[in-house]
């Protein structure tokens, strides 16, 4: 965990392994953040304590561990208090009108929340208990959503036992990551902090994670209206809305200190650009063992590195610069990656080709990639040139997963919100990003049993999706650092945007609001005519015209923030892409959120600012 005498340790570890392997100016970067630890957490129903604990299992010596620390939310409210609990389901607005709708008042009562799949971010959920006047907020693992309705539970399976519960944050980070002190400016000792508490991404309400085994106890005594069906979960009996018959005795207590976390920063000097960077990048703290998340990835960052090494060894030298990242507080608010963004604003700015991201590599076997719209032809190209572990190429094994009857080419998400590193890069600096991994069934995120043995035994048994990962993500990078032009395709991110402005017109027609798109398409269409000439451009083999393109490319998504950001967030800069407080994807972010506002004054000005954005994208590749 963030903040641990043992993540430091990982930290000089990485950096003694990357010198081995010959990497450059490895160093560990100190940031002093708010970083808030449990004291104590315990729930007590009537007069029966319950457990907050994960039991061992005899198959992974790791689940023994006593000392993995109290389970809990970082950044949740400190709360005492003694209150009846109300089912909330997944704890989204809909479920509390349903409760109102059925005469169960929340206000002053423990919610209690399963999480949810498909994935809503928790923060959200505490969120929405606090607007909702909730006491506090226990967010428990049911097991219809990662557990034993699903299929075998460790260590017979991927699927989460009777007691595992899922820490994590609940920081409101879709407003702002990073150090809640320091708000577009990097942590640094001695720097400048503002107080925490008044920060954006602060909640004031309390949480805590629970297993079922738990859970069930408190869900057994809730009395009132039969939850509707979409709410029954997967223990055997029926549940209710509540109130439980009896108080729940709830005791959440975090200490309010700032610690030191550590980013290890290493680099391959380029030999011809070497102020044009391609940043590969991991975080390296977990909750408790972190097998999967984030170790695997961070196993396959140490050999992608070490590869780099061995090709040094040989004489090669980088036409760029590569820059290793094992960031650090990831899980806390993507707070390493955020400060080392802001500390290096410029430099990345000025020079940065893209970050590629990989938190954790291997759960399964199904690769999955993340990236905005340019990047995504240049992922299918390199997948075609690495072998996947089920014979022929990552691509072919891409293609078969996400094939649906209108898609000819392996699936890119391009639709972008949060939930890892890749945050600060997209959103505050404007680089173009990409986020990796090979997905499968994985109860046990967060939990204790997110363990070496779990990775071992059912993830990747052989870790050949690590060894994958590693040949992928060191190809990507290869390329970006050895190529004439960065291969960036505008067309299809323009083609893309204008898919969105049909979205935003038609949601904008559906309210009856009066707004004009003809600017806005206009300017996308330049931008999409400038992108194909760009890369027509930067093939011409000549040399003057490859370069000038080369430079257009790498200005576009730069031109795509605006420096006056989101209202109320103006820390996300991008005008295309942002985290909705689920973390999901909100495409053209401002323009959306006036629309869906209702309102017309904004919704027009802010078609103004993405006109202006996009013709800034088009002129930029104006050749
Ligand atoms: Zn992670």
């Amino acid at each position: 965990m963030a903040g641990t005498a043992r993540n430091y340790e990982l930290a000089e570890y990485i950096a003694k392994q990357w010198r081995e392997y010959g990497l450059e100016d490895v160093k560990l970067i100190e940031h002093p953040v708010y970083l808030p630890w449990p004291v104590r957490y315990e729930a007590t129903l009537a007069d029966e304590k319950l457990s907050l604990k994960e039991e061992p299992i005899p198959e992974d010596k790791d689940s023994y561990a006593t000392d993995v620390g109290i389970p809990y939310c970082a950044y949740s409210a400190n709360v005492d208090v003694t209150a009846p609990v109300v089912y909330v389901n997944s704890g989204n607005p809909e479920d509390y009108d349903l409760l109102a709708q059925q005469g169960v008042d929340v206000r002053g009562k423990i919610a209690l929340a399963r999480y949810s799949v498909p994935y809503s971010y928790r923060g959200y959920k505490a969120l929405t208990a606090e607007k909702r006047g909730a006491a506090a907020l226990l967010l428990y693992s049911d097991p219809a959503e990662d557990g034993f309705k699903k299929g075998d539970v460790y260590p017979f399976g991927p699927w989460g036992p009777e007691s595992h519960l899922q820490r994590g944050g609940i920081v409101y980070d879709f407003n702002l990551p990073g150090d809640p002190r320091t708000p577009g400016w990097a942590s640094v000792p001695g720097g400048r902090f503002l107080p925490a508490e008044s920060a954006v991404s602060m909640p004031t309400i309390a949480a805590a994670p629970m297993s079922y085994k738990d859970a069930r106890k408190i869900l057994e005594k809730m009395t009132g209206p039969t939850a509707p069906a979409a709410w029954q979960g997967g223990l055997p009996f029926r549940y209710r809305l509540g109130p439980t018959s009896d108080k729940l005795h709830l005791v959440i207590e975090n200490d309010k200190k700032v610690r030191s976390i550590w980013n290890v920063v290493g680099r391959l000097r380029g030999n011809e650009r070497p102020d044009e960077w391609v940043v590969l990048g991991n975080h390296r703290d977990a909750w408790v063992f972190g097998g999967v998340d984030p170790s695997s990835g961070s196993a396959t960052l140490m050999e992608t590195a070490r590869a780099f090494g061995e090709l040094k060894r040989t004489g090669w030298k980088p036409r760029r610069t590569l820059v290793f990242a094992s960031w650090d507080a990831e899980e806390f608010t993507l707070t390493g990656s955020t400060e080392w963004g802001e500390l290096e604003a410029d430099k990345l700015k000025a020079g940065a080709l893209a970050y590629l991201n990989v938190d954790s590599s291997a759960s399964g076997n199904s690769f999955t990639a993340a990236a905005v719209p340019a990047l995504a032809g240049f992922l299918r190209e390199v997948a075609r040139e690495v072998p996947d572990p089920s014979g022929g190429s990552i691509y072919d094994a891409w293609l078969r997963n996400t094939q649906t009857p209108q898609s000819k080419e392996p699936l890119v998400t391009t639709r972008l919100g949060s939930g890892s590193d890749y945050t600060v890069f997209l959103n505050f600096l404007g680089v173009p990003i990409a986020d990796l991994t090979f997905d499968g069934p994985y109860g046990v995120y967060h939990s204790i049993y997110d363990s070496f043995t779990w990775v071992d035994r059912v993830g990747d048994p052989g870790y050949y999706y690590h060894a994958a990962m590693g040949r992928y993500w060191a190809v990507a990078a290869l390329s970006l650092a050895e190529c004439d032009y960065v291969p960036l395709d505008y067309a299809a991110y323009a083609r893309e945007v204008q898919t969105y402005l049909d979205e935003a017109e038609r949601s904008a027609r559906e309210r009856r609001m009066q707004l004009d798109f003809a600017a806005v398409r206009e300017a996308a269409r330049a931008w999409e005519k400038n992108g194909e000439a760009a890369l027509s451009e930067a093939r011409s083999g000549d040399r003057a015209r490859v370069e000038r393109a080369h430079r257009g490319l790498m200005k576009v998504e730069r031109a795509l923030l605006d420096e006056a950001g989101l209202a109320g967030r103006p820390w996300f800069k991008h005008l295309i892409y942002a985290p909705r407080p689920t973390y999901k994807a909100l495409v053209l972010p401002a323009l959306t959120e006036a629309i869906e506002a209702g309102d017309t004054t904004r919704a027009r000005a802010e078609l103004v600012r993405l006109t202006h954005a996009l013709n800034r994208a088009a002129t930029a590749i104006q050749f």
